[in-house]
């Protein structure tokens, strides 16, 4: 029997912005968008083009993504015409595939938060996709209180559904907006939808209030529901969204799902989810949960004892899924043999070739757990592992040596009598036998340090001039005084590739520096610069 297609519907970078503490700048929703994509999501909702800066400048981008890229905005105010509404004006001239708009459902939200009236709500529902359709965008209603609305009225909420589908919405999008739905209405309601409107044009969007989000959202397929919205990791305003990271392995890989319907994600995207998980924690600088379902550190971990040597001689004893069908491993305390294969994954997913009995392998593994037990993340640093490989494997030039480099902090009065902080740095470097020094000012240690290192390499001047540092991000590992401090630099070159390097110490200045030398080399190696 063929499967029926469910479609995905990531808000990541609308609603998910609206987490308490999360500030997505250009860079970040390019990065975050290209995850998602490479993760074969159908839809990324990239914002509101028109209301702020950031958003309207990514919608000006070329995004060269797979997915439809989809714009959100309100439906056309009240009282106004399509053509005389800003707002709905800057949607439609977004460069988006897609346009998504939010109106209300709910008759007292109509009276109160509006305060105008049913006819009026239903106007704009029609006039606004009319003109997203007429524009040649694929046109979502995404129905604001929805089910809270349909408790209270369900026929005005199923009007104002309807009369989207019927101007020819692709989606007409039933949204918990509040979060306080249970799984069991969401059911009902959602079978009661489907009747009016075909449910291959119905989606659902759940927040996560009751910590129902991802139930609410299968609820809503076994209803009919055709698309599912969420975010990565959950993000979204209060308690979150629905979580794709959960619900993806789960429409992948239980059999209620899996041999009902197909999504866009592949078993190999499948297999890219935890390391999509952990990237997003990495940008916004947060610690991933270690007990996120699927994909956190411990979601297969075993102590040692009876349930590992179970799990040793049967894993499907003690899992509910197999760890490297999301991405994620099997944590038990006694075996090496998971850590080499995924190891030997990494190295030819970066295109290194060894054989999985060479004893520098082993090696490797070693320096790699010793190295992340003191704080070096190389999940997020992907060129810092890269050459740490490479160095193991003996494939790494010295290019240059740093004999030694000094930076000092002043703070002063300056000429103008204002308090002011300078850094200086001073960089002493040996290139092919000859010495070289750069010193350079900047508005911090590691700025200066970094202007310095990079002001004369001599021969490799020319290869490292494109380099720039577009990220720079600290992290206090295990508190108190004894605190170790990681950073994490990513770099971009000419060609527009970027890369992560990572740095740990106990000192910030040190832990930058190392960061600072592994992307400089990085960009040696991978710009083939002669030894
Ligand atoms: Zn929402």
């Amino acid at each position: 029997m063929a499967r029926e297609r469910l479609y995905l519907f990531d808000t990541t970078l609308r609603d998910g912005a609206q987490t308490n503490g999360v500030d997505f700048t250009l860079n970040d929703k390019l990065a975050i968008a290209r995850l998602l994509d490479d993760l074969g999501i159908d839809y990324i909702e990239g914002g509101y083009p028109g209301a702020n800066l950031t958003d309207t400048q990514l919608f000006a981008e070329e995004r060269g993504l797979n997915a439809t890229f989809t714009a959100f905005g309100m439906a056309r105010r009240p009282g106004r015409s399509t053509s005389n509404d800003p707002g709905l004006a800057a949607l439609l001239e977004a460069k988006a595939d897609a346009i998504c708009f939010v109106a209300k459902s709910w008759d007292y939200h109509v009276r109160v938060a509006l305060e105008t009236t049913p006819e009026e709500n239903l106007a704009s529902i029609r006039d606004s996709v009319r003109a997203a359709v007429r524009g040649g965008r694929e046109v979502l209603l995404d129905c604001e209180h929805f089910f809270d609305g349909y408790k209270a009225d369900a026929r005005f909420a199923l009007t104002c559904a309807k009369a989207a589908y019927d101007e020819g919405a692709r989606w007409v999008v039933l949204c918990d907006t509040n979060g306080g739905a249970l799984p069991h209405e969401v059911e009902e309601i959602v079978g009661e939808v489907v009747a009016v409107i075909p449910g291959s044009h119905v989606g659902i969007h759940a927040h996560n209030d009751t910590e129902q989000a991802v139930a609410n959202s299968l609820a809503a397929v076994r209803a009919g529901a055709r698309q599912i919205q969420g975010t990565l990791n959950g993000l979204g305003e209060r308690c979150g969204n629905a979580n794709l990271v959960s619900i993806i392995p789960t429409l992948k890989l239980k059999r209620e799902f899996a041999d009902r319907f197909e999504i866009g994600v592949s078993e190999a995207q499948l297999k890219t989810l935890a390391h999509a998980s952990r990237m997003l924690d990495e940008m916004l600088n947060r610690a991933p949960n270690r007990h996120a379902p699927y994909v956190g550190e411990s979601a297969f971990a075993t102590k040692a004892g009876i349930h590992a040597s179970a799990i040793m001689k049967e894993p499907a004893t003690y899992e509910h899924v197999p760890p490297d069908a999301v991405g994620n491993r099997r944590k038990l305390l006694v075996s090496d043999q998971a850590g080499k294969s995924n190891l030997l994954a990494e190295l030819e997913r970066i295109g290194i070739k060894v054989d999985k009995d060479d004893s520098r392998l082993a090696r490797l593994l070693e320096v790699v757990k010793e190295r992340e037990a003191i704080g070096y993340a190389y999940e997020a640093a992907d060129a810092s592992f890269e050459l740490l490989a490479r160095r193991v494997l003996g494939k790494v030039p010295s290019y240059f040596d740093v004999e030694k480099f000094d930076v000092t902090v002043e703070q002063r009065d300056n000429a103008l009598g204002q308090r002011v902080t300078v850094s200086l740095a001073v960089v002493k470097v040996k290139v092919d036998g000859e010495h070289l020094i750069s010193a350079a000012e900047g508005n911090g240690p590691v700025n200066a340090l970094d202007l310095a290192l990079r002001k004369d390499l001599g021969k490799y001047q020319s290869y490292i001039s494109g380099l720039e540092l577009t990220d720079y991000r600290v992290r206090i590992l295990n508190g108190g005084t004894e605190a170790i401090t990681r950073v994490l630099i990513e770099s971009q070159d000419e060609t527009g590739e970027r890369w992560t390097t990572v740095g740990v110490s106990p000192n910030i200045i040190d832990a930058s520096f190392q960061a600072l030398m592994d992307s400089i080399v990085y960009k040696l190696v991978r710009s083939g610069a002669p030894a």
